[in-house]
């Protein structure tokens, strides 16, 4: 039967969209649906969030040619500072030591949005947007699937349906995929603000007994802020004048940078993690948050979701230079036991440092600081510390050697 399209990816957000870019050399016929309406200028995702970009990511984007496009709006993080408001534990982590030029990299969502845009709209590939994708069908050789666009309905047909449609992602739920999920009870209250000192491309992660407060080095002499409350303070915290604000930033921080001046514009994401306990169904594969939806914590969950991208990547394009079938069911096995492990530890690591990170008890507080003083004083584990910030684990893929899939 001969299909409208090899692959359709549902969600155009950053995961899809990266994912489509990716695709389009191999020639593959393809769709992106995309539910939010044109005029927004961006998906949801495309937001002010300050997105932490790890070294194997740049390495990624390299491999698909976008990073000269992204390279503008990053800054390098050339040292990682982590330690605790009032207590004596710290580590820190450097890309002299690592012998990177630098251990990662902060864009904001809406210029990584751009950018990817930008080399979408060259791909020619279908952009279906405003469109939903209401419902799908699974057959033997291929997938039906129905598309609501501005209330009226259509239905195209294709081998694979990649589901890139975020943490709530309604194919996952349609297939009925089980997940772990997990609601912190906090909310990451977003931002950005000016230090009166040079923040001399240092990525702070703070613990404080409200939870962390992360500070990315930004364009501008900026930090993008994540700071993490308890959700039952977050109106609270939402609703303080700018004054108050920093006000409360400079407490949990301190004045390592100088004296707050300047915050911008604040927005507020609750916290939970999602993990779906299968990535691959018959003619479906999960992509980026759809699988796995973390804290924002060490800042992993587009890394991981870019990993997804390499590999899904390698077993499709390997798929239709053999002149097989992307969706068969061996191919996606191919990806989901390859990615199995790093999305295994990604959220176990994650879910580990969000609640060793907010806990109060003094028992806790003792131990996290003598763990970071030993890991200060340890090389061996600073280097393992960096390895798996950096995003070079598991990096098996073609994409996440640098290498281009042509
Ligand atoms: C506060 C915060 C800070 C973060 N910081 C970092 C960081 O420093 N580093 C990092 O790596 N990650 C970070 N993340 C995580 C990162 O933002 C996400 O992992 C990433 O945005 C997920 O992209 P996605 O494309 O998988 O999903 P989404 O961004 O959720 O995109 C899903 C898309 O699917 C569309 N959609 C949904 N349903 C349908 C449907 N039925 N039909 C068609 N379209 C549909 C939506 O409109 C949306 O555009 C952070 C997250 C938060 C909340």
């Amino acid at each position: 039967m001969k299909h409208d399209y090899d692959i359709v990816i549902a969600g155009g957000g950053l995961a899809g969209l990266t994912l489509a870019c990716a695709l389009a050399p191999t020639g593959a016929r393809m769709a992106v649906i995309e539910a939010s309406p044109p005029q927004a200028d961006r998906p949801p995702s495309f937001d002010d969030r300050a997105i932490a970009l790890a070294h194997g990511s740049r390495l990624i984007f390299e491999g698909i040619g976008l990073w000269d496009g992204i390279a503008p709006c990053a800054t390098p993080i050339r040292k990682i500072h982590i330690s605790e408001r009032g207590k004596f534990g710290f580590t820190h982590l450097d890309a002299t030591e690592e012998q990177v030029p630098a251990l990662g990299y902060v864009a904001p969502a809406r210029d990584l949005g751009r950018a990817l845009m930008a080399r979408f709209d060259a791909t020619g590939i279908a952009h279906l947007r405003p469109a939903r994708l209401a419902d799908f069908n699974t057959e033997e050789d291929g997938i039906t699937l129905s598309v609501d666009s501005s209330g009226n309905a259509c239905k195209i047909t294709a081998k694979l349906l990649v589901a890139a449609d975020g943490g709530q992602s309604q194919i996952r739920d349609r297939l009925g995929i089980k997940v772990r999920r997990w609601d912190y009870g906090h909310t990451a209250n977003v931002s950005n603000l000016v230090p009166a000192k040079p923040h001399n491309n240092i990525a702070y992660e703070r613990i404080t007994s409200d939870g962390p407060l992360a500070l990315l080095p930004m364009t501008d002499n900026r930090f993008g802020v994540v700071l993490t409350v308890p959700t039952a303070q977050h109106e609270e915290i939402l609703s303080l004048d700018d004054s108050d604000f920093l006000g409360l930033l400079q407490e949990r921080f301190g004045y390592r940078c100088g004296r707050f001046q300047r915050v911008g514009s604040r927005s507020a994401y609750p916290l939970s993690l999602i993990t779906a306990k299968e990535s691959v169904r018959q003619r479906v594969a999960l992509l980026g948050n759809a699988a796995h939806t973390l804290h924002p914590v060490s800042g992993q969950g587009f890394n991981l979701g870019l990993r997804d991208v390499a590999v899904l990547v390698d077993v499709i394009a390997g798929a239709l230079k053999r002149g097989e079938d992307p969706g068969e069911e061996r191919i996606l096995q191919a990806y989901a036991s390859e990615r199995q492990s790093d999305q295994r530890n990604m959220a176990m690591v994650t879910d580990g440092l969000a609640r060793l990170f907010s806990n109060p008890l003094s028992v806790i507080t003792t131990g996290r600081n003598i763990g970071l003083l030993a890991a200060d004083l340890l090389p061996g584990i600073r280097h393992q510390i960096a390895r798996h910030a950096m995003g070079l684990k598991d990096a098996h893929a073609r994409l996440s050697r640098g290498l281009s899939i042509e």
